[in-house]
């Protein structure tokens, strides 16, 4: 039998209250409609309810009382990429990504998904991305479907198009053999004269599915003088959680990593993931109505970096090694928008040597935006196709990217269009020049 829910302490219901949209958000929106070209689900659907300004207008809506919050509002809501484009592209400083994930709590609060989709959703974002033994214990068995065999034989058999899955399976990520997981508590020395000590948060699904990102970005930061921890104890960002609107789940994992991360000897905390630097960086915001945490978040926050962020500021040695190759670089929403880098990542690209050619609309998304590739699943693949075109037109050897989903997804795209070309994270690149 379950043990009855632990009734809600005053951080928890002070923070709740928060998490509704305010007029002090929404109100900057002048509808001018600068954002409307920039959002993605507006330039494929057309339609002003799928657009940053239209979905603005409904949370002023809802939150007057004149619109329910019922299945028409949580489907413009839900195709959302919360990829933060129209944040760039507007003049009036909206801060849509506040907007957009407070409107989520809210549905997650008041509005009943059905009965499928609700346990889904609690079974993913409230049990395996809480606990990274049942994460990992998932993991093998999606590796072991991978190896066996049995992967193989639905794919050849035409089982998996019959039920309608294949597209959604290509979309699944190859499953490491070893975790990072196995790795935490462990210290990685730097080379030569020490010229920094970082913790890594190592992430969830990059644990399980790209661990080799998080040792490559280890190696690279090794050869450049930087000591670094991986802390026992860490959890899930929760960025998925918030972008989700469950953010009391959220604000849990980050009271977690505020304790985990708390200590004075490192100087940054390091992610290769620009979803959850991105979400780390609001801890402030996540926690602001928290008095116990909300100065500790605050200087959580000001530690976070992203990897590239933090070579490109701390100089390269310079690489022995260059990269003869014809590269494009895919800026991830919430590296480009979210956190406004841009000039980082390409620095480090240039630094390899690389031919780097832009794509067009480089930083438009992907159609991953975390869980929406398979949620959203036609859409994101119509998303793609736009990204697709671009890079078709410079026709790379490389596409580099500093996110995880950006990469899955890209690779879906390519095998959807039968192009070729590699897809890797920067500090993969990086790694092969040292
Ligand atoms: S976050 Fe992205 S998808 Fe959502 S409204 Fe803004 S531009 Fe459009
Ligand atoms: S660009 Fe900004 S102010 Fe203009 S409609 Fe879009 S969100 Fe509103």
């Amino acid at each position: 039998m379950n043990a009855p829910a632990a009734a809600p302490n005053r951080a928890e219901i002070e923070s709740a209250a928060s998490d509704r949209p305010t007029w002090e958000l929404y109100s900057t929106c002048i509808h001018c409609g600068l954002c409307l070209s920039a959002c993605p689900t507006y330039r494929v659907l057309g339609t002003e309810m799928d657009s940053p300004r239209g979905r603005i207008h409904q949370v002023l809506e809802v939150d007057s009382g004149r619109l329910p919050i019922a299945d028409d509002f949580v489907t413009h809501i839900d195709r959302c990429l919360d990829c933060r484009a129209c944040e760039t592209a507007c003049p009036s400083g909206v801060q849509y990504g506040r907007i957009v994930e407070r409107a989520r709590a809210m549905i997650e609060q008041e509005y009943e998904r059905p009965w499928l989709a609700r346990c889904l959703r609690d079974y993913f974002f409230r049990t395996v991305l809480r606990d990274y033994r049942l994460l990992a214990r998932w993991a093998r068995a999606v590796r072991w479907y991978q190896h066996s065999g049995l992967q193989a034989l639905l794919r050849a058999t035409g089982l998996l198009r019959l039920l309608g899955l294949a597209g959604l399976e290509r979309l699944a990520p190859a499953m490491d053999e070893r975790f990072t997981f196995e790795e935490f508590g462990y210290v990685f020395p730097h080379e030569g004269e020490q010229r920094g000590r970082v913790a890594l948060l190592a992430g969830c699904v990059a644990s399980v599915a790209f661990s080799e990102v998080n040792h490559a970005a280890i190696r690279v930061l090794q050869k450049n003088g930087v000591e670094v921890f991986i802390p026992e104890a860490q959890g899930c960002c929760g960025a998925l959680h918030a972008h989700a609107g469950f953010r009391e789940e959220a604000r849990r994992l980050a009271r977690r990593n505020l304790k985990v991360f708390a200590d004075d000897r490192f100087q940054a905390i390091i992610t290769t993931a620009a979803g959850c630097g991105s979400t780390m960086k609001e801890y402030a915001d996540l926690l602001a109505a928290d008095p116990e945490c909300a100065e500790e978040a605050k200087k959580f926050t000001a530690k976070v970096k992203d990897v590239t962020e933090y070579l490109a500021a701390l100089g390269l040695r310079p690489p022995p090694h260059k990269i003869q190759a014809r590269v494009t670089y895919q800026d991830p929403c919430h590296l480009a928008h979210g956190q406004r880098i841009h000039a980082a990542p390409r620095e480090l690209l240039k630094a390899m040597g690389v031919e780097l050619v832009e794509m067009a609309h480089s930083d438009q998304c992907c159609g991953s935006a975390g869980s929406y590739n398979i949620t959203q699943n036609e859409l994101s693949m119509r998303i793609l196709e736009e990204k697709m075109d671009a890079i078709d037109a410079v026709k790379p050897d490389v596409i580099a990217t500093a996110n995880v989903g950006c990469i899955l997804q890209l690779r879906a795209g390519l095998a959807r269009r039968r192009m070729h070309a590699e897809v890797r994270h920067i500090v993969e690149l990086l790694d092969r020049c040292y």
